[in-house]
């Protein structure tokens, strides 16, 4: 394997499953931390904020930093921050997204009349009057940013419905698609981790366990990668798959150095 400067990790399949920690991950993170590697963390979770994110990490037994963590909360925030600053954006999202799009200093409001942007993430709190709201937005032909398009995550014991729950419905009612995705696959939340990292994109390794998000998502932003088999996808998936990690690893463990 190539000697490289910057590591960017997926979190689900890849550093945990559920609530455990993947055998050998924190010592693995401390070995690249140790020789002076940079570590940066990418989820395309769109209701916990930065700090809440790492908090629930730090609780697994996997000593973080809230500045080694890129949720789609915060990337969506930094991405609207450095391209929309002045525009009024309405949210449908939990309340981890807003306190992200309030700490880029950004504008909400909530009559849908009123906005320039649509924002959406997974809503445990979304009803009829908030799809009608957004609905609106989108027949005005507004911007509709999304922190992902994800259809499923697993949770403790089950598969919840992803942030899928919200654009699904929209893209059915108004068959409008968002305008910009911003987690994985999209390069989007990958240039805020590059951003993070400091290292350039050739020194640079992307490693995660599903191929159609993580590693779709490093080949999006020109990033070598490497998928792990403690996840979602086996090694017949990959031989399926038309795309192809540059590496493939039974685990996180064989980084370790
Ligand atoms: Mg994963």
């Amino acid at each position: 394997m190539k000697d490289y400067k910057g590591y960017i990790f997926d979190m689900d399949g890849v550093v945990y499953r559920g609530n455990t920690l993947i055998p050998g991950a924190v010592e693995t993170l401390k070995s690249l931390k140790r020789i002076g590697k940079r570590l940066v963390f990418v989820s395309n979770n769109s209701t916990r904020a930065r700090d809440d994110y790492a908090e629930r990490i730090r609780e697994m037994g996997l000593p973080i930093e809230m500045e080694e963590v890129i949720p789609a909360t915060y990337a969506t925030a930094r991405f609207l921050a450095d391209n929309y600053a002045e525009k009024r954006i309405f949210v449908v999202g939990a309340l981890g997204l807003i306190k992200e799009l309030l700490r880029a200093e950004l504008m909400l409001v909530d009559t849908p009349e009123k906005a320039d942007i649509l924002v959406t993430g997974s809503d445990p709190a979304i009803n009829y009057q908030k799809l009608s709201q957004a609905t609106l937005l989108l027949l005005n032909g507004k911007l509709w940013v999304t922190t992902n398009t994800d259809k499923l995550y697993p949770a403790e014991d089950r598969i919840i419905p992803g942030t899928g729950a919200v654009v699904g419905a929209l893209q059915y009612i108004t068959g409008r698609a968002p305008d910009v995705v911003i987690g994985k696959p999209s390069r989007h939340i990958m240039e805020q981790a590059l951003k993070a990292l400091g290292v350039g994109r050739e020194d640079c390794l992307m490693v995660g366990d599903i191929i159609e998000s993580d590693v779709l998502a490093g080949k999006n932003a020109g990033i070598d990668t490497a998928l792990v088999l403690t996840g979602v996808t086996s090694r017949e998936d990959v031989e399926k798959s038309e795309i192809k990690p540059d590496y493939v690893l039974n685990s996180i463990k064989e980084l370790e150095m």
